[in-house]
């Protein structure tokens, strides 16, 4: 476990000292509340003083009054742990909460749904699970949240059976609130999810070559949410395996036509494709046209690898060129640098370039920030879908 921060320790011996001041200031309505702060208090003062951080906030955790005014202070000094991944003191304090009979059922339900959120941070997905459902049955005032932290739970166990009938169950809410801009956004939104754990569980069955399952999966994400290309693409896949190269290779083409900036993440399939058919030329006009549309160094990048796969070197170096001319970027320099390795008498500078590529990520969240080498749909980072993009590096 992290060693808690001074100046979490010092949050928390403010949170005390209010919390007393707090409960002296409702003695005059509760006469059993202490006029003098808690020995607890003192005792922690004494431990933090000592540099003894941990028994520090035990003490001033134990010294925090539980009653109806210092209750969320509790909360919120419980969801900072958390956040500071200080998880296993976050549960403490929470079920700490819970373990007060005195405190209002509203008050009861807070503390466990913040519960669930500390068991999903430490990985205990069961645990989480099981508390959402019950908070679920017992508050309808918490439903709508803890059925929110119910479907990362889902997620992040890959149950997406489990996933799709509460996704359901939302876009039926949805559905039967008001019409308004944004109902219908949210209905969107929870039918562009319903799609994307469809193409999961697609994959999945892809993983197993459960062809026919997989296509009937990817066809019903398609039903959900028919502007997104993952069912084309899982599709497509899935043809290839069939022997449907031409079904494929129209998928794959009406995929690039809706997001060009996604070619990257299918170019190997489309290419294979595009040679069993002996279609592999159509890639030059078919890139270069997106390029016309968009500056993209990343198709500017493919267009020349498909001029040096057709033996058009020269204009291969000259499309780079140009992009190093308009939009330069490391990746488009080490091309350019690769192809004129013989004329290029220090290697060292070739090897630099490289360096200077390889050193960038590839992939980046547009939400969190999230970055790596590997394309996901899902950003591990943040949680959205469908945001992650290659820079232009
Ligand atoms: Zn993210």
């Amino acid at each position: 476990m992290a060693e808690p921060s001074t100046l979490l320790l010092a949050l928390l011996f403010l949170a005390v000292a209010a919390g007393w001041v707090l409960g002296r200031g409702a003695s005059g309505r509760d006469d059993e509340v202490d006029q003098t702060p808690p020995s607890q208090y003192y005792l922690g003062l004494n431990f933090l003083l000592d540099g003894e951080q941990e028994s520090a906030l035990k003490a001033f955790s134990e010294a925090l009054a539980v009653n109806a005014e210092t209750f969320e202070t509790h909360i919120t000094f419980g969801s900072l742990l958390r956040k500071r991944g200080e998880v296993d003191n976050a549960i403490k304090i929470h079920q700490s909460l819970l373990s007060r009979t005195k405190l209002p059922d509203a008050q009861k339900n807070q503390a466990h749904l913040e519960l669930a959120k500390d068991f999903i941070a430490a990985g205990l997905l069961d645990r989480a699970e099981q508390l959402l459902k019950d908070l679920i049955d017992l508050s309808e005032e918490h439903e709508a949240d803890a059925k929110v932290l119910l479907l990362d739970v889902f997620e992040a166990s890959r149950d997406w059976a489990q996933a799709r009938r509460l996704g359901e169950s939302q876009l039926k809410t949805a559905l039967a609130a008001t019409v308004s801009p944004t109902s219908k956004a949210k209905a969107d939104k929870i039918k562009a999810r319903l799609a994307n754990y469809c193409c999961e569980a697609a994959e999945d069955l892809e993983a197993k070559k459960s062809w026919a399952l997989a296509r009937e999966e990817a066809a019903e994400g398609l039903r959900w949410d028919d502007t997104s290309i993952w069912p084309h693409l899982i599709m497509a896949r899935i043809d290839v395996e069939e022997g449907a190269l031409k079904q494929a290779f129209d998928r794959l083409l009406s995929a690039a036509t809706v997001a060009p900036s996604r070619i990257p993440e299918f170019i190997d399939v489309f290419r294979t494709v595009c040679d069993a058919l002996d279609y592999r030329s159509r890639l030059i006009p078919l890139v270069s046209g997106f390029l016309g549309d968009r500056d993209d160094p990343q198709l500017r990048a493919l267009l020349a690898e498909e001029y040096l796969a057709e033996g058009r070197d020269a204009e291969a170096l000259e499309i780079i060129v140009e992009g190093l001319d308009h939009k330069p970027t490391s990746a488009l320099l080490e091309k350019a640098l690769d192809l004129m390795s013989e004329q290029v008498s220090r290697p060292e500078v070739i090897k630099a370039a490289r360096k200077l590529s390889a050193k960038q990520s590839t992939y980046l969240c547009g939400v969190c920030g999230f970055h790596g080498p590997s394309f996901y749909w899902q950003c591990p980072g943040c949680k959205n879908w469908d945001t992650l993009y290659r820079p232009a590096r």
